[in-house]
């Protein structure tokens, strides 16, 4: 039951603009405009929810008293536009037939909320503090309320002597207005959050007025002197300040904050004694000062410049919408000048100027806009040379490039593994068989198909097939644990996943039961470039990984730039060094089959052996992997011919790998570094390494590539300047469209520039060096990258503290003795859990990549003072792991020369080494695990053991001990039956 109990008395202030002429009355308009949708009905239950938590919304003018009529805020329904044109937004609100305040909802898709008040019951913070509200009610959270009932006079300390009234005495910024009553609103949106924002704003307009100094109303929100007052009413007043011009804007600001410091705003008020002039007398006052101050063109101040402050759209989306923008739109009192309305919100500084309309004002209002937006944030680090990419997009999918390949080329080589080849019509005809099996079962466009299959010439065909089918695939590791697998295909909504073998996850279905050719006849659905490619998880910080979805044009997009940039041709052999799960995937997926080369599968697990045989036998020409993989290709000892280009992706290329690349390929091969999250589909920048000129410890990232933009902005989200560390967004054609089923994360990830231009905040610290390239420096925020692969330590620690045992956990980056990064938990646990048993329940869970190297139990977290986790604070766990004194005198040769290897692998003295330690006790991670099995083959074991050696791998990777490794390679040695 709404309570009809509130009511407050009309204050001073409120009286005054109670008392305006008829229909002229000022009104306050707050607008929300966002993604999503929202619907009415919803939206009207939240306002009469928040109405009863703000019941200053619902009040009519009683004389002197506001009362209550019970009655919420109607939401009315206002077809799709620009919300400063709505007609609607020019009617006054009746303080006293009512409603004083009502809500607007305009448009339907990505709509907009105007949250209009009569000024006389609220100023600009109450329809805040409403607003809020109405979407806490929206998102079903606890309301705050608003039920204080105190007036400016409670709040402000006794007036001395009399208040002057404001003269009239100044021309309007923006010209004399025309005849009618419309007010115009002219809106810009500038980038970034601006220091000393009012004073910035008076420095850039003082000399517009052309005059010596410049005279501005500032409205102070009276809030200020009793910061816990919760009240919807009029709680503002403007005070005079005037700024010579020329004064520079920190001399400004120092001077306004002084004047707020000193209280002298408490001054500039209305006289109370106002409240006793009947309404009558009071509008014709202000009929009369209207009057003088459109004949005249004289008004209280040049303009009034009113700051709401910062506000987190996030308190302003909900139920399925999602705030990108928050503005004010008011209207001028009696006598009052033209008025500047500043919002801070979303990375940008939302202005709006309203004046009464009249010829040219329009025109004066974008000079003054645009004065304004080049001293906030100069043209000049708006526009990067390098962001002139803009080609036609090819309006094509993959789909259509691989159908007219294998009509061009049927009988060429599309995909070796190591049972074997397809040719390319071989791979045609079995994904069109696949495609046909799918849409069979009732897949389409729309559909994600989860694809779950060792890297050989099934998973390829199946990949082809979902995408021939109109679908989107999703690439799933086998190596991955199968609850992780069943809850990513669950997330995605896939109702099927092709499998190359039974496997235990929901909507399995196996391939080898499908045909191998399409129905006679079948006619192959189309698929468009606005379709979705695929979709890829990625490690997400709060707990759950998330589905990044990519577009065909995206893909066709990248498709377009990198096979030149490759080098990609019919003459391509390409092989895959990745998961499929990982985007660099694609590179070898696509690219190779779309110009006629060869997809090249090397079979098993990637290691030396592996790799060696790959790069001395299968002649690949272009190769596409992870720094850290590539530091392990040229480990191998090998010098391959007819390597053309080696791209390295995915994590930091440092200066000595590529050096070491050239080496090992020779000068003529073109090593690339290129750069790209998932969320702007596999690379988006991009450069080639010159030894000579890329002198710096690590390699650049490069310029972003055709129809990609790239953007580095400051911590308060403005453009940096050429040098200037920054937070890297990415814009363009590539971007995705979002995270699958997660509106507000795709929200606060994908946001837009002022000028609307869509970007992807990467979280990865850049900067423009000196020779117009990007520098990739660090990252803003936890996420790592190990062996390439990407990792939210959050999400590891709320996989840990979901073991019975564990209070807390938290997971650190750290860095091992021999320098490689490795993760190391930390819980905090009672009882404690054996580590070994921390690290099984996270095998069980995720990725192996993710499962930390070392698990420490400590008594608490400890925590920096602004609550990050304190890593300085944490123990090494690498600083005990010593060896049992004298134990190193004890080794015969051979184990003394494993020894040796593990310590030139890890970068630790081999006397420091246990023979029974495990290998990730030392911060060994996976392919340092390779390193070592290399070394191991290489200084023990020997050319003519090494495959029955590698054979053990899987004994080696279950017990990585000095002791098992030395047995082993004992084992093979000496032909005897090998030791498990
Ligand atoms: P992913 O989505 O797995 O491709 O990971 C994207 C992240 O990997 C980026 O945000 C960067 O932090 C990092 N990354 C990708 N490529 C590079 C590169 N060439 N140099 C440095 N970091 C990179």
């Amino acid at each position: 039951m709404p309570s009809t109990e509130f009511r407050r008395p009309v204050s001073p202030v409120e009286w005054w603009i109670a008392a305006h002429p008829k229909g002229t009355a000022p009104v306050l308009q707050l607008a929300v405009e966002g993604t999503g949708r929202i619907d009415a009905e919803r939206l009207a239950a939240a306002v009469a929810t928040a109405a009863d938590a703000c019941p200053g919304t619902r009040l009519v003018r009683r004389g002197r008293t506001w009362v209550d009529t019970g009655e919420p805020p109607a939401v009315r329904t206002v077809a799709a536009g620009r919300v400063v044109d709505l007609p609607d937004l020019q009617v006054a609100l009746d303080d006293r037939r009512g409603p004083t305040c009502e809500v607007l909802l305009v448009g339907e898709q990505d709509p907009a909320i105007v949250f209009r008040a009569a000024h006389a019951v609220m100023d600009a913070g109450g329809v805040l503090l409403w607003a809020a509200d109405v979407f806490r009610a929206l998102r079903g959270e606890p309301l705050v309320g608003a039920p204080d009932t105190v007036t400016e006079t409670d709040l402000l300390p006794p007036l001395e002597g009399k208040p002057q009234p404001p003269g009239l005495d100044y021309p309007a910024l923006l010209g004399k207005p025309g005849p009618g009553r419309r007010t115009l609103w002219v809106r810009r949106s500038i980038d970034g959050y601006h220091a000393g924002l009012v004073a910035r704003l008076a420095t850039v307009i003082a000399p517009l007025t052309g005059a010596p100094e410049a005279r501005f109303s500032v409205p102070v929100n009276l809030r200020r002197y009793a910061p816990e007052t919760r009240s919807t009413a009029s709680l503002s007043h403007s005070v005079p300040f005037a700024v010579p011009t020329g004064q520079d804007w920190s001399t400004t600001h120092e001077r306004l904050l002084t004047l707020l410091a000193e209280e002298r705003d408490a001054q500039a008020r209305l006289d109370p004694a106002v409240l006793k002039m009947p309404i009558p007398v009071l509008r014709f006052i202000n009929g009369a000062l209207e009057r003088k101050a459109a004949k005249t063109d004289r008004y209280a101040s040049h303009c009034s410049l009113a700051h709401l402050g910062r506000v987190d759209v996030a308190g302003f989306s909900g139920a399925g919408f999602a705030a990108t923008a928050l503005y004010s739109l008011s209207t001028a009192p009696a006598g009052g000048p033209c008025e500047i309305d500043v919002v801070e919100c979303a990375g940008h500084t939302e202005i709006v100027l309203s004046w009464h309309d009249g010829p040219g004002i329009a025109e004066r209002a974008e000079a003054v806009l645009d004065a304004i937006e080049e001293a906030l944030s100069p043209a000049a680090l708006r526009t990067w040379a390098a962001n002139d990419t803009a080609r036609v997009v090819p309006q094509t999918t993959v789909v259509a490039g691989f159908a007219a390949q294998a009509s061009a080329t049927p009988d060429a080589i599309a995909v070796v593994d190591r049972d074997g080849q397809y040719t390319y019509a071989d791979l045609d005809r079995r994904s069109r068989a696949i495609a046909a099996a799918l849409q069979e079962r009732g897949i389409g466009s729309g559909d994600v198909v989860g694809v779950l299959a060792e890297r050989g010439r099934p998973a390829v065909a199946a990949i082809w097939g979902v995408l021939r089918a109109g679908a989107a695939y999703l690439p799933l590791d086998t190596a991955h644990p199968d609850a992780r697998l069943a809850d990513i295909l669950t997330d995605a909504g896939a109702p099927l996943c092709l499998v190359d073998a039974p496997r235990p996850v929901p909507g399995a279905l196996e391939l080898d039961t499908l045909p191998t050719e399409p129905p006679p006849g079948w006619a192959e659905p189309a698929v468009g470039p606005g379709d979705l490619a695929y979709v890829i998880y990625t490690s997400g910080s709060t707990g759950r990984p998330k589905g990044v979805e990519i577009e065909h044009v995206s893909l066709s997009n990248y498709v377009a730039w990198a096979t030149p940039m490759l080098g990609v041709d019919a003459a391509t052999r390409m092989p895959l060094l990745t998961s499929f799960a990982f985007d660099v995937s694609c590179t070898s997926l696509f690219l190779p089959l779309l110009a006629g080369g060869t997809l090249l599968l090397p079979g098993g697990e990637l290691n030396h052996a592996t790799l060696r045989r790959l790069l001395t036998e299968d002649a690949p020409t272009v190769l596409t992997l992870t720094p850290s993989l590539l530091e392990l290709v040229c480990e191998l000892g090998v010098r391959p011919a007819g390597v053309l280009v080696v791209a390295a992706a995915g994590e930091v290329l440092r200066r000595s790998l590529a050096v070491q690349t050239l080496e090992v390929f020779g000068a003529a091969c073109r090593v690339l570094n290129l750069y790209g999250p998932t969320e702007a589909t596999i690379e988006v920048v991009a450069h080639e390494f010159h030894p000579g000129r890329d002198t710096a410890a690590s390699v650049p990232i490069g310029v972003p590539t055709p129809n990609c933009t790239a953007y580095v902005l400051d911590a308060q989200h403005r453009f940096a300047a050429p040098g200037e560390a920054g937070e890297l967004v990415i814009g363009g054609v590539q971007l995705a469209r979002g995270y699958r089923g997660r509106p507000e994360l795709t929200a606060e990830r994908f946001v837009r520039l002022a000028d609307g231009t869509r970007v992807y905040r990467t979280g990865d610290i850049v900067r423009v060096n000196a020779r117009g390239v990007i520098e990739f420096l660090n990252r803003a925020d936890d996420q790592v990258k190990v062996l390439g692969n990407r990792i939210e330590p959050a999400e590891i620690a709320q996989t840990l503290e979901r073991h019975p045992a564990v209070a807390k956990a938290a997971v650190v980056p750290r860095h091992a003795a021999g320098g490689h990064k490795v993760l190391c938990a930390y819980v905090v646990a009672d009882p404690a859990p054996a580590p070994e048993e921390l690290q099984a329940f996270v095998g069980e869970r995720l990725p192996r990549y993710m499962v930390p190297a070392t698990v420490t139990v400590v008594g608490e977290l400890p925590r920096t003072v602004n609550g990050k986790i304190d890593v300085r604070a944490l123990p090494d766990p690498f600083a005990g792991a010593a060896a049992p004194a004298g134990q190193q005198q004890d080794r015969d040769e051979l184990t003394r020369a494993v020894a040796a290897v593990w310590a030139a692998t890890l970068g630790v003295d081999a006397d420091r080494l246990a023979d029974d330690a495990d290998f990730h006790t030392y911060g060994g991670d996976s392919l340092l695990m390779l390193s070592m099995v290399a070394g191991v083959c290489r200084e023990v074991v020997g050319a003519e053991h090494e495959q029955r050696f590698m054979d053990r791998l899987g004994d080696i990777v279950r017990r990585p001990t000095i002791e098992h490794v030395a047995d082993l390679a004992r084992s093979v040695r000496s032909a005897a039956v090998p030791v498990s």
